[in-house]
């Protein structure tokens, strides 16, 4: 396991590459941003917009997938901002907030039209546990229905234009075609959208599902998309995309953060609506020996916000940590959610944990902190 020379991503980082100084492509993505030359992207912005916008005074402009986070609110505001007229569409998320509940009525009060697709909440439960047991993502069922529902509504509403916000492959890292394609199409979803090797078109087979209880999962046809013309593009790729930017700008207009760090995180405005969501980081962690402190931290050293020896002692005492509560609701009521219990949650969490990073003890058992994170291995970061 290495690491990047300059933020803190480390080589176990699924599509992460490094150049030959040891520098992450997350990195050099970020490097490359210095040169773009925004005035003409946000040119390129209205022109796409000139193509679809306006061209039928009876329907929306475009549609912006939301999930009241504070990506989302900000993509509403600029495209508010910019004259516009969205159709606003969320994917409700597996197993909601009451913080994330507000952030999404504070959506709607900025002024939009607003759809709100909540997929059968009993198939999701067991898509919730087979996402865990198979492929060790509990929230599968929302990582795939975030990218359907919204290219679903496209086709049902007949609004062609779908305006995502960052290309999580540029900020995060990733396939060099896949950080230069301002366009998130189905191939892009089968590769990066987070399947994790668990597709749709397999669930009815293995798991008893039938194929119509999974059609909030599953893409539109072709056919249904070549009829409306669905096209979708990144917001990120035509204007500067910051997180800590979206997230001041989201609050003067009414996003609410929750006031205190979110376990196992650096910060307390992201990630504040879906109670799984501290599992789903602990998995990254198990499988590739970081989680979601280390992307924060890398994304500010990047901007020269942290150096890198500050953000690597956050990262120590954040990432990676047992998740006993999130949102300070507990391990045990976030699982009788889906009908599991800790230990065998506790037996799913050692079957994924990666060894090559983890310490095992001499009978090849986990070697754990008193909190229950497993130890890493020793390493030069740690
Ligand atoms: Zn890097």
């Amino acid at each position: 396991m290495k690491y990047c020379s300059r933020c803190l991503l480390p080589s176990t980082k699924p599509d992460l590459n490094f150049d030959e100084d040891g520098v992450c492509s997350a990195c050099k993505a970020f490097e490359n941003r210095a040169e773009v030359d925004w005035t003409t992207r946000a040119k390129e912005f209205h022109s796409v917009m000139s193509r679809y916008a306006g061209t039928n005074a009876a329907n929306w402009d475009c549609i912006i997938p939301v999930s009241g986070g504070k990506d989302s609110t900000y993509q509403v505001i600029k495209i508010l901002e910019l004259g516009y007229k969205p159709l606003c569409v969320t994917a409700t998320t597996c197993d909601l907030s009451a913080i994330g509940r507000r952030n999404i009525e504070n959506i709607k009060n900025l002024g939009v039209d607003y759809v709100e697709f909540s997929p059968n909440p009993i198939v999701r439960k067991k898509l919730n546990n087979i996402g865990l047991k198979t492929v060790g993502d509990i929230s599968w069922p929302e990582h795939v229905g975030i990218f359907t529902i919204p290219v679903r509504a496209a086709v049902q509403y007949q609004v062609p234009l779908i305006i995502w916000g960052e290309n999580s492959q540029n900020e995060y890292g990733g396939p060099a075609a896949a950080q230069d394609s301002p366009v998130l199409n189905r191939r892009w979803l089968e590769e990066f959208g987070g399947l994790l090797g668990l597709r749709v078109a397999d669930l009815p087979d293995s798991f008893g599902i039938s194929s119509r209880d999974l059609l909030p999962y599953t893409y539109p046809t072709d056919d249904e998309l070549a009829r409306v013309g669905v096209s979708g593009i990144f917001l990120g790729h035509y204007f500067p995309w910051d997180g800590i930017t979206n997230y001041l700008i989201s609050q003067a207009h009414g996003f609410e953060s929750l006031g205190h760090p979110i376990e196992g995180s650096m910060v307390d405005y992201e990630n504040v609506d879906n109670y799984q969501a501290g599992i789903h980081d602990y998995f990254k962690y198990l499988k590739f020996g970081f989680g979601r402190a280390t992307d924060l931290a890398s994304t500010h050293i990047r901007r020269g916000r942290l150096t890198r020896n500050e953000g690597l002692a956050i990262v120590k005492s954040r990432d990676g940590m047992y998740p006993s509560s999130y949102l300070k609701k507990p391990l045990s009521e976030i699982l009788s959610h889906i009908g599991m219990e800790i230990s065998e949650f506790n037996e799913i969490c050692d079957q994924f944990t990666n060894r090559e990073i983890f310490e095992t003890n001499s009978k090849g058992v986990l070697v754990k902190d008193s909190s229950g994170r497993p130890l890493k291995r020793t390493s030069k970061n740690g």
